[in-house]
Parts: structure tokens; C-alpha cells; sequence
């Protein structure tokens, strides 16, 4: 575009100017500049300003040629000797073709030069004049150029959406090869798009029904779009290249040459992996919660009607471990209910903290001391380094997660708890670490164990109570405090749970987290 008007304005032996697209035909923001010289960038506004007011563009007679007033000359900056001397003249010359007008050329020059187009512009009345065929060919070539730039924007908005989208779209030829993989999809299949170019779309993602049926060439969804169904949001089990499967929804196009054939077959993949995940999760924790209810409110029950019946007499030993027993299970129902207000409340409003410079020391070991006089047969051992440097955060919080990481260690080691608490500094960060040696947790669950309601499918995590609550409870309070939390854990060899604070002098301010 700037070589175009640049030649047009050295052909009307103009120096500065400016192409503007008319409103109707392109987008009224774009223009093109050229400047040659005694005319600076920033003047253009200015200049633009003047002749748009000043001169009308008129397909009659194409250029419009004024003398620039002295103070235009002045505020443009040109050059006092151009001015004083020869004179500047402002000029515009309206662009049209066969479809309409296309805009206009404006542009400055010495008052002493003529174009060789201007020469028989008006001699003869009956020839289109050279200057009219001129603006002719100028505007059909502009009129091409901005085609083409306006073509380039679209492609790169295109290749924008597909590069970046989060959903999975491949594109194939009239023969289902692949000739476009994006990056969404990449990651969804774990495929490299220069693996899969040139292959057989439904050989690369190995499409499945619900209950498991190879869906081949005649259940393609490409080639019903092809056929003109529609084919939008339909459910399937794709492969991932390491052969895991998962459910997504697929919604199939085609595009057509101008005769209507199909050319081009385009398929959004959308992973259901989540939205599956939170049924399940609603499901489990409809599970999981009244199994958690039922169970202390029917020992309750139990304990209770026994106790009251009539014809029976018990001793006070009896009587006692039986009340005992109803006050751990209403403990255990109040705990519950306790952390399934916390979690809901974590949901809607985050979490806020009352901070303050904490001594984590001090804070472990009143706490071991507490769990050692509460439970017996549980060996706990300490490890902290002289000077732990203190941390910002909030006790009662703290306290919350060390006391669920060691519950934890507790409850799910099946044979004496053997317990090790340790601590670390590093320059920005302390960190304690609750080892124990007891059921470990398999690789695949180590990050769901932080989801709510998440609890481990081994038997003994199943039997043994809880909500899988704690856990997400302690992340977003180790979280809130910007710090992280993690495990390492082998399987029946034990687990260690680990977080970090950051040390009090590079703590953040207090976060609330949701
Ligand atoms: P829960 O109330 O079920 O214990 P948590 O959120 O604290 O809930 O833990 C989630 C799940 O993580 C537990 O159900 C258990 O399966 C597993 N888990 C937590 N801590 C340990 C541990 N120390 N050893 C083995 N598994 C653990």
C-alpha cells in the first residue's frame, strides 16, 4: 500500500500525502501516509485536518488544487525557504473505480510543478482524460491492495483463534487426512501436529461410543457434515496417543467450493474430562456424606436406645465406655459438619486470615506434645533446625493443618503410627514436612487427594472415616497464606506431606483465596 501511493504521489509530483479509504467502501480508520520530505509525520493530522474540511472530493473533477495558506504552511513545519519561495499547494484527488468510490489522495506539492496527467485534462471533452484513466488504474489497484490487507488480518485473526483456542480443532481434506492439528488438540492426545498431518483423522483419535463400539468410516461425523446433517456437541470416547481414553463432545463442519462440493471437513473437540469429573464428585459426595452422617447418628442411636431400655440393667463400666462412645461419634458428626461449613465457606467467600508473626517451633511442638498425651502407641519423632526463622500466618489456621496432616498420618497408618515431623529453611520459605509409614497413596490419585470429597479407592482408606475434606481444607489455607502444599508417597511404604510459608520477611499480604 505505501509503495502504491508513494509512486502515485511522485507521478503527480507531489512530496507528502496521505491515502484516505472513503467510509462506504473500507474501514473509515484506515489510511496510508507517504512522506518525502518538508513534511513531518506528526504534521499529517494536521494537514488531514485542513483539506478534509477544506476540499470535496469530485469524481468530475477528479483533482482539486488549492494554495496552502501561510499559517498551514508555519504549523505544518515545512521548511520557511519552500513556503517564502515557490509556494505549496495542497491537493486531493478523489479515487473511484467501477464498483464506486474508494477514497481519496491527498497531497502536497511545489506550486511551480504539474503532472504530466494534469496537461489535456480538460483540452478534450469526448477521450476520458489521461488523468481520469489514471485514477482508474490507481483505484483498482489500491481497491486490490486493501483486499489483500484486509484477506491477511482475516487470516491472521483465524490463525489466532485456532492456535490459541482451549478446544481441540483439526481439519481435514475431502479425503479425512489431516492437514491441520492445533495446539489444544495436542495436548488433548498428546500427538505432535507434524505426527498426524497427512493421516486418517479417525485412525489418529480411534473414536468409541459410549459403551465402548468402534466407531468407523460410516459412523464418521466429518462425513455426515459432508452430507449436509447437522453434527454438533455429539458424545464419544476418543484415544490419547499413550492409549488412554476420554469422553469429549465433537461438533463436525464442512466447507464447500463455490460449486458446492465438500472441500474441507473442520472438527472442534471439546474434553468432557471435567464436566464428568464434577458429576462423579456430586455423586461421591452425596455417597461419601451420608455415609459419614449415617454412621455416628445410628451408633448414637444405638448406644442411646440401649441405655434407655427398661428391663435391662448395666454396671457403671458399661454405662460409661457406652456414653464415652456416643460423645466420639457426636464429636465426629460435629467435625464433619464443622468442615463441610468450612469448605462452603472457602467456596463463597474465601478465606480470611487474622495474621501474625508466628513461631512454628513453639506451635509443633505444643502440638505433638497434645497428640502424644491424646493417643498412645503412636511414636512421633522431631527434627527442626536451631533458629527456624518465624513466618507470617495465621495460628489457628496452622495449627488446623498440622493437626489434619497428622491425623492423617494416624488414621491411615494401619500399624503403629511412626511419625516424623520435620523442618527446613530455604532463603524465601520455611517448610514442614509429616512423614509416616503407613498405606502411601498411589501416584495417580497425589493430586486428586487436594479435591474435595476426593478419597482414595484403596479398602482401608475406604473404611477408615472421613470426607476427603481435610485435605482441600489445608491447601486453601496453606494457599491463602501464598505458600503451596505437596505430597510424596509410595505406595504401602508411606506418605509425606509437605508446606511451605513464606519466612516473615518475604511474606506477601494476606490473600483471600477462592
Ligand atoms: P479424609 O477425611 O477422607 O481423611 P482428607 O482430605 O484429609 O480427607 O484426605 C483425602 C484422602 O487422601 C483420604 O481419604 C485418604 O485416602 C488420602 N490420605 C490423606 N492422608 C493420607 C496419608 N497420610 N496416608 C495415606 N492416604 C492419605
Amino acid at each position: 500500500m505505501t509503495v502504491l501511493v508513494g509512486s502515485a504521489i511522485q507521478l503527480l509530483r507531489g512530496e507528502s500525502g496521505v491515502f484516505v479509504v472513503s467510509n462506504e467502501a473500507f474501514d473509515p480508520q484506515s489510511s496510508t501516509e507517504y512522506t518525502l520530505y518538508h513534511l513531518n509525520k506528526a504534521a499529517v493530522p494536521l494537514l488531514l485536518a485542513y483539506v478534509q474540511e477544506s476540499m470535496q472530493p469530485n469524481t468530475l473533477h477528479p483533482l482539486v488544487v488549492e494554495t496552502m495558506p501561510p499559517d498551514l504552511a508555519t504549523q505544518l513545519g515545512l521548511a520557511e525557504d519552500v513556503v517564502e519561495g515557490q509556494g505549496v499547494e495542497c491537493c486531493s484527488l478523489a479515487l473511484y473505480d467501477e464498483a464506486g468510490p474508494l477514497g481519496t489522495l491527498y497531497f502536497l506539492r511545489l506550486a511551480t510543478l504539474r503532472s504530466c496527467f494534469e496537461r489535456n485534462s480538460d483540452e478534450d471533452r469526448t477521450e476520458p482524460s489521461t488523468l481520469h484513466l489514471f485514477v482508474l488504474q490507481l483505484a483498482a489497484s489500491l481497491r486490490f491492495a486493501l483486499h489483500s490487507q484486509s484477506l491477511l488480518k482475516e487470516q491472521g485473526r483465524l490463525a489466532a483463534i485456532f492456535q490459541y483456542s482451549t478446544e481441540g480443532i483439526l481439519t481435514v481434506d475431502n479425503a479425512l487426512r489431516i492437514i491441520d492439528f492445533n495446539p489444544a488438540m495436542e495436548r488433548l492426545t498428546g500427538w505432535r501436529e507434524n505426527e498426524v498431518l497427512g493421516q486418517f483423522y479417525i485412525k489418529v483419535l480411534r473414536p468409541k461410543d459410549r459403551q465402548g463400539n468402534d466407531l468407523g468410516l460410516q459412523d464418521s461425523v466429518i462425513l455426515q457434515a459432508f452430507a449436509g446433517q447437522e453434527v454438533v456437541n455429539r458424545e464419544m470416547i476418543i484415544s490419547a496417543r499413550d492409549g488412554q481414553r476420554f469422553a469429549v463432545a465433537v461438533t463436525a463442519s464442512c466447507v464447500r467450493s463455490a460449486r458446492g462440493e465438500p472441500m474441507n471437513g473442520i472438527l472442534n473437540v471439546h474434553d468432557l474430562t471435567r464436566e464428568h469429573q464434577q458429576e462423579e464428585q456430586r455423586s461421591t459426595f452425596i455417597s461419601v456424606i451420608s455415609h459419614e452422617l449415617q454412621t455416628p447418628i445410628a451408633i448414637i442411636k444405638g448406644y442411646a436406645s440401649t441405655l434407655a431400655r427398661t428391663d435391662a440393667r448395666f454396671d457403671s463400666r458399661t454405662i460409661r465406655s457406652r456414653l464415652i462412645a456416643i460423645e466420639e461419634e457426636a464429636d465426629r458428626l460435629n467435625k464433619l459438619v464443622g468442615n463441610l461449613l468450612y469448605a462452603s465457606r472457602i467456596q463463597a467467600n474465601g478465606l480470611q486470615m487474622d495474621i501474625i508473626t508466628l513461631d512454628l517451633e513453639n506451635l509443633i511442638r505444643s502440638m505433638v506434645r497434645r497428640l502424644q498425651a491424646r493417643t498412645s502407641g503412636v511414636q512421633i519423632s522431631l527434627s527442626i533446625p536451631p533458629h527456624l526463622p518465624a513466618v507470617m500466618a495465621d495460628r489457628e489456621r496452622i495449627e488446623e493443618v498440622l493437626q489434619n496432616l497428622l491425623d492423617n498420618a494416624v488414621k491411615y497408618s494401619p500399624r503403629h503410627p511412626e511419625i516424623t515431623i520435620t523442618c527446613y529453611v530455604t532463603g524465601e520459605e520455611v517448610i514442614v514436612s509429616v512423614r509416616d509409614a503407613g498405606m502411601g497413596i498411589a501416584l495417580r490419585e497425589q493430586e486428586q487427594i487436594f479435591d474435595r470429597f476426593h478419597r482414595v479407592g484403596e479398602p482401608l482408606s475406604q473404611s477408615t472415616p472421613g470426607a476427603g475434606l481435610g485435605l482441600y481444607i489445608c491447601k486453601a489455607i496453606i494457599e491463602a497464606h501464598g505458600g503451596r502444599i505437596w505430597v510424596e508417597s509410595t505406595l504401602r511404604q508411606g506418605s509425606t506431606f509437605s508446606f511451605s510459608l513464606p519466612r516473615e520477611e518475604k511474606a506477601p499480604l494476606p490473600m483471600v483465596v477462592f
